[in-house]
């Protein structure tokens, strides 16, 4: 397992974070590969808002798609990358799934449930660990979140700005 091989299955993931942010979604891509070809099995995005689904994390859709793909709930001996520490309910249903690795970029001291939180994978109630590789392109994944919170951030605040001339505005033509 090579740095260089990390490396591309982590832009691959990136990539669909990209595609998160290109719909409005937060950032966030995971990818599930088998180490054995190194065949990219599912790529999915985060995607809870579009889909109105409260589930919908990039990790999540990625195990739905390549246990379909295996045909198979376990998909024991896969590797998933992903660009952000997942939270607790991804830590579950990756474990559920027996993945082999987990490789993920950025850590997420609010939600992450990996290094971070309940630490889901040091539990004794937690009865498959994967190994952890963490940090990976981690600044890439941290930009690409920090921009897109930023943006969004602004775009409320104008939007609350003008609310607000528009309330001043028919407040006076009432009056
Ligand atoms: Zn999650």
């Amino acid at each position: 397992m090579t740095d260089a091989r990390d490396s591309m299955f982590m832009k691959a993931a990136l990539a669909q974070a990209q595609a998160a942010a290109a719909i409005g979604e937060a950032p966030i891509g995971a990818i599930i590969v088998d180490p054995t070809t190194d065949e990219i099995i599912a790529e999915a995005h985060n995607q809870p808002i579009s889909l109105k689904d409260p589930t919908g994390h990039a990790e999540i859709l990625a195990l739905r798609k390549a246990a379909i793909k295996r045909d198979n709930y376990r998909l024991t001996g896969l590797e998933m990358f992903v660009t952000l520490e997942p939270c607790a309910m991804c830590a579950g249903a990756i474990s559920h799934a027996r993945i082999k690795r987990v490789v993920f970029a950025a850590d997420d001291a609010k939600g992450g449930a990996v290094l971070n939180g309940p630490k889901f994978f040091d539990q004794p109630t937690c009865h498959w660990r994967p190994e952890i590789s963490a940090g990976l392109m981690a600044e890439d994944s941290a930009k690409m979140l920090k921009d897109f919170f930023k943006a969004r951030r602004k775009e409320q605040a104008e939007e609350k700005a003008q609310n607000k001339a528009k309330i001043k505005a028919e407040k006076k033509d009432g009056a």
